[in-house]
């Protein structure tokens, strides 16, 4: 009954069949031996003729299986080789392997589970096995199933911009809106990368002339390449990157102010606060915030203005937006905070794509949700030391993957 189960596992089926088992007292391991019966009927597995077996590869290899009993489990096989009259002679494969891989097919997909929901030292650990050979099946899986990806009805995009390795290397990811997916991990921030993604999307089954929305920050490398190679799309400002904007600037007032006061560390120590939305708030943060507004009345400024940024989204149609933004505005410019003013300017640059938020529902959902997913991605692929790593990872937890991989359960 065990080697039934353990042959089921393996997906052997006849002329395969498991020679021996056994148990290593001293390692603590079990080792399953596999064979094939002899004078069986193998189809050449290039063209599929049917052949006999040719003998066998030279040295035996051993594939790492899923545990037994939480012991690690090894599977021994010395593959037959078959002499075909088209192909020559072929060397055949089994039933359990991914070519070159050193672990079985169902290790893999318990390990991709296992991937999914840990950091990879976490799961090298429980998988007892090194770090390198997890990204190399995560790598696998992971390209095949974004190679056969159908972008067909994608048509709203949001790109959003990471780095990797501590702020060293620039990231751009590009996301399907509508299913809330990650599409493509490219290294670097600029025009070149929407231009590789136009290309894949096109290669794909999809089209740069039927992306009608983007959401972008308001780079100046994105902007530009948006227009370019999504000419139908209409291009709309993340509202967290308008945010972002205007929470730099308060953290300047602040920084500033901090210097300027006898009572640096109150400052200092109250400037989260600063950075909750007026409608997160609880009662006693509310008070302390208005305390503190009192003592630090330049931070205190500057968090109206931002709370009225929130306001201004809060518009239902774009009238009313159109006169939010111009009051916003003219606000930030008669503050007297330096930094305020400047990112007054800076809306300003884009006021038209910070207003298309309002065109519509379908632009509007662009922006929704989709950053806390991200994030999540990114703090999983932190760690990795190569971009093909972080990518991978990025893919896995925030692509939507369909994987080939068999899975355990
Ligand atoms: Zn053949």
């Amino acid at each position: 009954m065990m080697t039934k189960m353990m042959a089921g596992s393996l997906g052997l089926e006849e002329p395969w069949y498991i020679g021996g088992v056994e148990f290593d007292e001293k390692e603590l391991a079990l080792h399953i031996y596999v064979g094939i019966r002899k004078g069986a009927e193998i189809a050449c597995p290039v063209c599929g003729a049917q052949t006999k077996r040719n003998g066998y590869e030279p040295r035996e290899r051993v594939w790492r299986h899923g545990d037994v009993m939480f012991y690690p489990c090894l599977v021994h096989c010395r593959r037959p080789k078959v002499l075909c009259l088209n192909c020559g002679s072929v060397q055949v494969n089994a039933p359990f392997e991914r070519k070159n891989s050193r672990f079985t097919l169902l290790f893999e997909g318990y390990a991709m589970l296992i991937l999914a929901d840990m950091p990879i030292a976490k799961a090298a650990a429980l998988l007892r096995c090194d770090e390198k050979s997890l990204v190399k099946i995560m790598r696998y899986w992971v390209n095949k199933a974004v190679d056969g990806m159908d972008l067909r009805d994608v048509a709203m995009l949001a790109i959003d911009e990471t780095s990797f390795k501590r702020g060293h290397k620039y990231v751009t990811l590009i996301i399907d809106a509508a299913k809330r997916r990650v599409l493509d991990v490219e290294e670097g921030r600029d025009a070149e990368t929407l231009k590789l993604f136009a290309e894949k999307l096109s290669a794909r089954g999809g089209s740069p002339e039927k992306i009608t929305a983007v959401t972008s920050d308001m780079s100046k490398s994105f902007l530009p390449a948006i227009a370019k190679y999504f000419p139908k799309a209409e291009n709309i400002i993340d509202k967290f990157h308008v945010k972002k904007v205007l929470i730099d600037a308060l953290d300047e007032v602040r920084k500033a102010e901090q210097k300027s006061v006898a009572d640096k560390k109150g400052l200092f120590r109250g400037r989260r606060l600063f950075m909750i939305p007026k409608a997160k708030l609880t009662a006693e943060q509310s008070a302390a915030l208005t305390e503190m507004s009192k003592r630090y009345p330049k931070t205190g400024r500057a968090y109206r203005i931002v709370a009225g940024l929130d306001d201004f989204y809060a518009s239902r149609a774009m009238d009313e937006a159109e006169k939010g933004f111009a009051s916003l505005y003219s606000w930030m410019r008669r503050c007297r905070l330096k930094p305020m003013k400047e990112a007054a300017e800076t809306l300003m640059r884009h006021k038209d794509k910070i207003l298309a938020y309002f065109k519509n529902r379908i632009t509007n959902a662009i922006c929704e949700g989709i950053s806390s997913m991200i994030q999540a991605a990114k703090r999983k692929a932190r760690g990795f030391r190569n971009f093909e790593g972080y990518a991978s990872m990025i893919y896995l937890i925030a692509g939507k993957l369909q994987l080939a991989v068999p899975r355990p359960f």
